[in-house]
């Protein structure tokens, strides 16, 4: 194994170091085929968000065509249960704009976008309180290797973790989606997850 092949090291920081950190526009949050699918829009109002765009749909909810899982996504429309918070919903954004680099910029970055946008991974609801009550938030970017955030741990301030010479800065360890307090787990669907938590397991 090449050092270039090595497992990058888990780190662990406050949430506030975390949110010191900035987006590198890799895009992959912002369409749901960068990510095959994982990563789906919840709770998605009926009007798509057309005030948002001019009129137009904002997000639009995507399928696989009849190759299955293999096969290329395309458009479908809205549906009753698209807006439910328990539906995860693979999405396009109408204001991605793909960049020759590979990643991909938000056209309406300067404007009112839906508010979930800004959440992913370090700003979600209640995620304050929830990484002071576990002390360790395992942050939800392992099928995001190019995001800023990606095998990170939001810990909270004075835990071992961040210990310079006890903590476990290259640590595996993992807190399982499951195991995160229900006030996680409702906000969780809302910022773009699947309606039901991975099963645990090791990234
Ligand atoms: S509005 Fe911008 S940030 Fe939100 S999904 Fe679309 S491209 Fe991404
Ligand atoms: S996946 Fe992470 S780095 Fe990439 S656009 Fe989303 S928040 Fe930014």
């Amino acid at each position: 194994m090449s050092l270039d092949d090595a497992p990058r090291p888990r780190r662990y920081l406050t949430l506030e170091a975390a949110r010191a950190l900035d987006c590198n526009g890799c895009g992959d949050c912002c369409d749901s085929s960068r990510t095959d699918g994982f990563w789906t829009w919840g709770a998605l109002p009926r009007d798509q968000y057309r005030p948002l765009m001019d009129g137009g749909p904002l997000i639009i909810p995507v399928a696989r065509s009849e190759g299955g899982w293999d096969g290329a996504w395309g458009d479908r429309d809205w549906r009753p249960g698209d807006d439910s918070d328990a539906t995860p919903t693979p999405f396009r954004c109408s204001a991605f704009r793909p960049q020759p680099d590979g990643r991909g910029l938000c056209g309406i970055h300067d404007r009112e976008r839906p508010s979930k946008c800004g959440e992913f991974p370090v700003h979600m609801v209640g995620q304050d309180d929830d990484v002071e009550a576990r002390g360790v938030m395992h942050l939800e970017t392992s099928a995001f290797p190019r995001c800023t955030w990606f095998r990170m741990d939001a810990v909270a301030a004075a835990h071992p973790a961040l210990h310079p010479q006890r903590g476990c800065v290259d640590s595996d360890g993992y807190v399982a989606l499951h195991a995160l307090p229900p006030s996680m787990l409702a906000a969780w669907p809302r910022s773009g997850g699947t309606g039901r938590p991975p099963a645990a397991r090791r990234d």
